[in-house]
């Protein structure tokens, strides 16, 4: 008991110290470490922490891994997209672990030893988006062990809130004019959002001249810079402006739009062509004052090296709930620091994926921007499905930027009856 009082004591007086020596007075350094040390009852012993059991849910476009231990603590990962068909790909790596009772506090040791196995397809695509949830769920479960949130595990924090773009989600709107892109621009910005995201391609464009191939015609690069400028128009010069091209057009409509788009100063047009060609990347940067953005489709650090070193993108947007998770999240966003590139992840999750998006975001210096869902705000589905401390508030500061949670773990867990009511039909519900 007494070393937990001086361990404490030592640890509040680091803080402080940390924080006069760094002269950033607004920042709690630390404090996450110094509450949870304060809260945890130590009642798990870490060192026989052994993983027991893995379940996982479906739900929308996320699956939801469990991941049980023999002391009572649970982990919670999520990964989203490249997951469909992967019920059994969970149970088998999930059996590799619970068989063997490995302990949850290795992730890095773990998601290499799953890495091992490229035959297995380790090197992209579904095996390691489920990858990315087990991983989280492991950074998850090591801060709960040790009563630290995950942040401090990857090395502590830069910043204790994150600022986030708004996707405004207009594509459910068929053919949206101009007026309407202004419209909810404003709304967003009126919420205090400080960056707005919007999509330029459009299936059901009149303009369009051919169904399957993606040539833009010059009437629907015409709708996108009438529509972006629309909102340039209403939220005036210095908030932030991001397109998406959603990587289906060609080279010539890449070039075409990130030049005609310039006098916009975006903050970023993001994939105008699939990020797997880097030298058409690299064109598209060089001739455009635009800054280009990519690689919400792109796994592991390996997938990012030539984008960065060849100067192809002005940020990367990984994933983290696809791109392998947390640990490689890191991983990346160091990469990218060593290009001087900012690190802008992508996040279609759920709060769970945006709190675990967050601890990277906190714990890293180039950090950009994360990216938010406008339907957090209006679908009551993303409360429902989950549970953590400050649940009555809004999740987004009234200066659009999101708090990082000081609960030990990534301090947000699944609230199993709610995600229930949305879950995938025809899949076992953690079972
Ligand atoms: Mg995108």
């Amino acid at each position: 008991m007494s070393f937990n009082k001086d361990r404490r004591s030592f640890l509040s007086k680091s803080a402080l110290a940390g924080a006069g020596l760094l002269a950033a007075p607004s920042l709690s350094w630390g404090q996450g470490l110094v509450d949870a040390k304060e809260r945890t009852s130590q009642l798990s012993a870490p060192s026989d922490l052994k993983i027991t059991d893995v379940k996982c849910a479906y739900s929308g476009g996320g699956l939801f891994v469990k991941i049980s231990t023999n002391q009572g603590l649970v982990g919670w990962g999520e990964a989203v997209d490249a997951i469909g068909g992967t019920y059994h790909m969970v149970q088998r790596m999930g059996n590799q672990l619970a068989a063997r009772g490995v302990s949850p506090l290795n992730p890095n040791a773990i998601f290499q030893q799953f890495r091992s196995n490229p035959f297995g397809g380790t090197q992209s695509g579904v095996a390691v988006a489920v990858m990315s949830a087990f991983d989280t769920a492991l950074w998850d479960l090591m801060g709960k062990a040790l009563g630290v949130p995950v942040y401090q595990l990857l090395g502590g924090k830069f910043r204790d809130k994150v600022r986030v773009y708004c996707d405004t989600q207009l594509y459910s709107v068929r053919n949206p004019k101009p007026e309407e892109f202004a419209k909810v621009a404003r709304v967003a910005i009126d919420k205090g959002y400080t960056a707005v995201k919007f999509d330029l391609d459009e299936a059901n464009d009149p303009a369009r001249y051919d169904r399957v191939n993606w040539t833009a015609s010059l009437g629907e690069m015409e709708r996108m810079y009438n529509s972006m400028e629309a909102v340039r128009k209403e939220i005036g010069p210095h908030l932030d402006i991001c397109c998406d091209m959603h990587a289906r057009y060609d080279a010539p409509t890449g070039r075409k739009v990130a030049k005609m788009m310039e006098p916009l100063n975006l903050m970023w047009l993001e994939e105008p062509v699939p990020a797997e060609n880097v030298e058409v990347y690299k064109t598209i940067s060089q001739e455009t004052s635009t800054p280009i953005c990519a690689g919400e489709n792109i796994y592991l650090t390996y997938g990012f090296t030539r984008l960065l070193a060849e100067g192809a993108v002005d940020y990367v947007m990984p994933d983290l709930q696809k791109c392998g998770g947390l640990g490689e999240g890191l991983r990346i966003a160091s990469l990218a620091n060593s290009y001087y590139t900012p690190f802008s992840p992508h996040m279609v999750g759920s709060f769970l994926g945006a709190m675990a998006s967050a601890h990277v975001c906190a714990a890293v210096p180039n950090f950009h921007i994360l990216e938010w869902q406008s339907q957090f705000d209006t679908l009551p589905k993303w409360k429902e499905i989950v549970k953590y401390e400050g649940h009555d508030k809004p999740f987004i500061d009234e200066k659009g930027f999101l708090p990082v949670l000081n609960k030990p773990g990534i301090g947000v867990d699944i609230n199993e009856e709610g995600l229930k009511k949305y879950a995938t039909p025809g899949i076992p519900f953690f079972a």
